[in-house]
């Protein structure tokens, strides 16, 4: 026989790969070399049968401590642990709880995507805050979600230890019964199994049999640039796992994007409002503003009016669509002060006068007032 290749290698996974990808990985490999997809092939065949070998000591969390300690040598040859599949059928009757049902693509996890009467596990639902910079620059936010995952006890079989599941007696591990109607015959759910194919006669105990357990996992989740309050972004195979072979549901992300102090958001523009004064409206005068990464200079010109915009193009937020970017909105408003020193008050006087305007007389002091009080009573 031909010198062994590393089991990870083979499922192309990492050596810290959970159960649940390693498990996947084989679905994947399974998928591609079945037997039933490549007829008389003998190259598919082999790797169908080296996949199955590498899944069976990975799954195992005994048999991969030993792998990765020693190596193939730590299985220790034939009949301690190494496997060794003679045939094809061999490898489905050892794998029942994945391939359910005999093996065959049409009945099993491997038809036309997941095959006939699996269903997909149920989607999930998790909602993220981020703040308006991480809406703006993108970020990778790890959550903590409590999900159902393959047990350990039993590999997601449900089978006590020891015992493994058989294919069920009333559907003979289709998962589907057929009930005749008038000229046809109607597939349903088979009651017995309830559509699993597989009927276990003891189950695991750490699970009570579904072969899942529930856990709190961590979970990256990628956030585009761009993302606005109450995006919904689909993370897919992250949901509960399938009751029956099937795939994981998708996890929902609903976005949450925090306030910000100064900017706001205009479809793909951020907008800010910058207050100026009186001279730089008139004279004219060059800004330094926030922006989204860092800053920008605006000039603002000689007779500027309050409420007037500026655009900073490129500067807002990332467009979906084709990648391009919004703008940011400068908005100056110019704010009239609110008490002046003697000489400002003098200069606008001054200024009036030039107007020609009339304005309200001198303020006068508290002590002015109560003498023209009683000097007029
Ligand atoms: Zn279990
Ligand atoms: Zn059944």
């Amino acid at each position: 026989m031909a010198k062994k290749r590393d089991y990870y290698t083979i499922l192309g996974v990492d050596k810290n790969a959970g159960a649940d990808e390693i498990r996947k990985a084989f679905h994947k490999l399974a998928m591609k070399y079945h037997p039933d997809h490549n007829p008389g092939n003998k190259t598919a065949e082999e790797k169908f049968k080296e996949a199955a070998e590498a899944y069976q000591v990975l799954r195992d969390p005994d048999k991969r401590k030993r792998y990765d300690m020693y190596g193939h040598e730590g299985l220790g040859g034939d009949g301690q642990g190494a496997p060794n599949f003679t045939s094809v059928e061999d490898i489905f009757s050892q794998f029942a709880d994945i391939f359910g049902s005999g093996g065959s693509i049409f009945e099993g996890v491997f038809g036309g995507g997941f095959g006939q009467g699996t269903r997909a596990g149920a989607s999930l639902k998790c909602k993220v805050n981020i703040t308006f910079e991480e809406s703006a620059s993108g970020v990778t936010k790890t959550i903590e979600l409590r999900r159902n995952e393959i047990c350990d006890a039993c590999g997601g079989s449900g089978a006590a230890s020891g015992t493994k599941p058989r294919h069920c007696a009333t559907c003979g591990g289709r998962g589907q019964i057929y009930r005749s109607q008038g000229f046809f015959s109607v597939a349903q759910t088979c009651p017995a199994c309830r559509g699993k194919g597989m009927t276990i006669d003891k189950p695991c105990s750490a699970c009570g049999g579904s072969g899942h357990t529930p856990k709190v996992v961590r979970i990256k989740i990628p956030i585009p640039p761009g993302v606005e309050e109450g995006t919904r972004l689909r993370i897919p195979d992250e949901g509960e796992p399938s009751d029956n072979h099937g795939p994981r549901g998708d996890l929902y992300c609903y976005i949450s994007v925090k306030e910000h102090d100064f900017f706001t958001r205009q479809g793909d523009d951020v907008v800010c409002q910058i207050p100026i004064t009186f001279s730089q409206a008139a004279l004219g005068t060059e800004l330094e503003v926030p922006t989204l990464k860092n800053k920008a200079r605006v000039k603002i010109p000689a007779g500027t009016q309050s409420g007037q915009v500026f655009r900073l193009r490129g500067l807002g937020f990332r467009r979906f669509r084709d990648k391009t970017e919004g703008d940011q909105i400068v908005q100056v408003v110019v704010e009239t002060p609110k008490k002046l020193g003697q000489r400002q008050e003098e200069l606008f006087r001054e200024l009036a006068a030039m107007d020609d305007t009339y304005v309200s007389p001198q303020r006068k002091g508290f002590m002015d007032r109560w003498k023209d009080y009683f000097s007029d009573s």
